[in-house]
């Protein structure tokens, strides 16, 4: 009697990498990273994968206050107004957070039972920051994958949007690393990733479009080509496509 795939497998993510490289997804050597238990020898490897934040250095939030209050000077705002004084700093942190991914790591277990329906988890919220004009972009993400050998906690599909949510961003970019992580992690028959967002650099600028959303999927494997699925998977997630 052998297991040949190991029950759990840990995938981290890891945010605290200094290393000045672009996000990468890496798969270490084979059989680096096996996992004994007590039903006998493993022979499956389990998935194990880094995700590091990319080139940046870390935060030095007193040089980034130093930089809002620059901002301020040079848009003309009397910084010793009443109220602003802490505010170069509020700004630094609050963008700061929202640049800072939280390092995790996401358990993946055995389909044991052969679950072959979709999984899927809805109006996950989100908010990210827009590369373009460092304005919010916020709305809800609808995260969905057909299992084949490998189930995830629902809970960590929210915190992969999350974690790819929390830098420089555009929407298309984000919809496309959330669902190519999964693919790659737990190589399901198939993804679909939806996000409605609001712009606030849309909504809040010229033609101040309020409260129009974008929305944009990446779908892979059978959610993309079996007519059935992807169907089933849009109308969870609440598009008509
Ligand atoms: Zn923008």
């Amino acid at each position: 009697m052998t297991t040949t795939t190991p029950p759990v497998s840990r995938l981290e993510l890891d945010a605290e990498s200094t290393e000045e490289e672009p996000s990468v997804l890496r798969l270490p050597a084979v059989g680096d990273d096996r996992e004994r238990d007590d039903h006998g020898p493993v022979t499956g490897r389990a998935a194990h994968l880094h995700l590091h934040r990319g080139s940046g250095g870390g935060v030095d939030l007193d040089k980034a206050a130093g930089a809002v209050a620059d901002l301020l000077d040079a848009l003309g705002v009397d910084r010793n107004a009443n109220g602003l004084e802490e505010t170069p700093a509020r700004v630094a942190k609050a963008l700061a957070e929202m640049l800072t991914p939280e390092p995790f790591s996401v358990t993946t277990f055995a389909n044991d039972e052969g679950y072959d329906e979709l999984v899927v988890a809805r109006a996950i919220p989100f908010a990210s920051l827009c590369e373009h004009h460092l304005l919010p972009f916020s709305g809800f993400a609808y995260v969905g994958y057909l299992p084949d050998e490998r189930l995830v906690g629902l809970s960590k599909l929210a915190r992969l949007v999350d974690h790819f949510s929390r830098r420089l961003q555009v929407q298309e970019r984000l919809t496309a690393q959330v669902a190519n992580y999964l693919q790659s992690t737990l190589q399901p028959k198939g993804v679909g990733v939806v996000l409605e967002a609001e712009h606030l650099c849309m909504s809040l600028r010229g033609v101040r479009s309020g409260g129009s959303r974008t929305v944009t999927s990446a779908l892979k494997g059978l959610v993309r080509d079996d007519p059935r699925t992807r169907s089933e998977f849009l109308s969870l997630a609440g598009t008509s496509g």
